[in-house]
């Protein structure tokens, strides 16, 4: 390689969820990784904040603690309304650890990326992905200031609209993702604000309304809806203010609750099976590979995880058998995600029909083990086709303890210390 250029292992376009687990997994098998991201960090991404149980276990092994992050709020239950206005309340495991949480993105990537680069990732930002040129041992990766980086791969974690895959040119022809999603801050929320609540209104299905509280009387309030069912994306202004009208979503937000920063909007893209995942040595992760839950469109666990398999291929592999690395890649994403992917695909048209999406809930809330457990399945604590899927049946599946358990029980302990101390006073 020519010393007027800078050189690496490994480059990453992109500095959000899958971009920084790949690179602290990389980190910790001593390869050199560059993170390039056009934003300047800390920097705020369109999204619900929502972290499933699968994303806080992820986040728990890679090292992020929750302390480090001040709008950081545990979830024990979820609400949830039916089309027809049903009110069910899923509550989650107690004393096991997390198993839902809501961190705000500006805070959580930020978080990551600091992790990142503290376990000797460096970090280009703000600086943007150019183009790049493939070589049979390397890749060259030209940034928009003209700097050329060569790298043995490149991950790519750029998001929605990945430059990358524009630059190897393997996208779908008019792709727009298939989630289209709406996200405003408010703050001075309600009494009723305070839990995790989904409104599945019938004319958004299989879309939903979240309102996901943050500390201090803050909430994340959005919605969802699916591109080619829905023909209201070109009044999504208009159907969001219509929706903030609705008397039995003001109820919960409260009459009191201000609007804060401009309001977003974004796609989310689930497409998985018809995105490629590499080009040669370039390996797409998170949304530049679709990976999103098509029944959610929660995207953060699997952008971790696809940024960590990506990660762990090409470590396997080593810096010369690209075409081993391809194919575990490959090979660990069909198993870790396809086939919860195409699961979750199926679910998707389901819940189109309002009767359909009614007797779900309705069997959910048959009794305190259906609404536990479907509560576990909603949030991914485990896979979404486990059912389907015995090779991944094994005793205690269905009752993992959640993240941060070993921080629960540190803390128990002291305040069991506490106690005694109190106690003996
Ligand atoms: C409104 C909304 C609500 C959502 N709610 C949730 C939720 O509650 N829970 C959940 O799990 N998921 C949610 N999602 C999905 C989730 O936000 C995404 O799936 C997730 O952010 C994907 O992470 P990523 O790392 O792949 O990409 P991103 O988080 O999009 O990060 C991509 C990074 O790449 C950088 N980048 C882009 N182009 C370039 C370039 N040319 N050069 C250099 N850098 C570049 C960007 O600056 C960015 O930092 C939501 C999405 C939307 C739109």
């Amino acid at each position: 390689m020519t010393e007027n250029y800078l050189s690496t292992d490994v480059i990453i376009v992109g500095a959000g969820p899958a971009g920084c687990a790949a690179a602290i997994d990389l980190c910790r098998h001593d390869l050199n990784v560059i993170i390039l991201d056009k934003a300047a960090f800390p920097r705020d991404k369109c999204c619900g904040d929502g972290l499933t149980t699968d994303a806080l276990r992820i986040l728990d092994e890679l090292g992020l603690r929750p302390e480090s992050i001040t709008s950081w709020n545990a979830v024990t239950d979820a609400i949830i309304y039916s089309p027809k206005g049903e009110r069910t309340v899923l509550p989650l495991p107690e004393g096991k650890g997390q198993f839902a949480a809501i961190a705000p993105r500006i805070e959580l990537d930020h978080q990551l990326l600091q992790l990142a680069t503290s376990r000797g990732a460096k970090l280009l930002s703000p600086l943007g992905f150019s183009n790049l040129e493939q070589f049979d041992d390397f890749v060259k990766v030209e940034t928009t200031d003209g700097t050329n980086i060569l790298a043995r791969y490149v991950i790519a974690a750029d998001g929605m609209w990945s430059s990358v895959r524009k630059a190897v040119n393997n996208g779908i022809e008019g792709y727009r993702g298939d989630w289209h999603a709406f996200r405003q801050y408010f703050s001075n929320t309600g009494p009723n604000a305070q839990h995790l609540t989904v409104w599945f209104e019938p004319d958004l299905l299989p879309g939903y309304v979240w309102l996901f509280p943050l500390p201090g009387q803050r909430a994340n309030v959005g919605f969802g809806i699916l591109r080619d069912r829905n023909h209201k994306l070109k009044d999504m202004g208009r159907l969001w203010k219509d929706i903030l009208t609705r008397p039995h979503i003001r109820e919960i937000l409260g009459n009191e609750a201000i609007a804060v920063g401009t309001h977003k909007a974004w796609p989310i893209p689930t497409r998985m099976k018809k995105l490629e995942s590499t080009s040669g040595r370039v390996f797409f992760t998170g949304d530049a590979i679709g990976v999103a839950d098509p029944m959610t469109g929660e995207g953060i666990a699997q952008a971790l995880q696809s940024g960590r398999l990506a990660a762990s291929a090409l470590t396997k592999a080593g810096p010369y058998d690209a075409s081993k690395a391809r194919s575990q890649y490959r090979l660990s994403l069909d198993k870790a995600l396809s086939r919860d992917h195409q699961f979750a695909g199926q679910l998707q048209s389901l819940l189109t029909s309002p009767v359909a999406t009614e007797l779900a809930i309705k069997a959910a809330n048959m009794n305190r083990w259906t609404r536990r457990n479907f509560a576990r399945w909603l949030f991914e604590d485990y896979p979404r086709a486990l059912i389907l899927t015995p090779d991944r049946w094994k005793f205690g599946a269905l009752s993992n303890d959640g993240a941060y358990q070993a921080n629960e029980r540190k803390i128990s302990a002291e305040d069991a210390d506490l106690l005694l101390i109190g106690e003996s006073e």
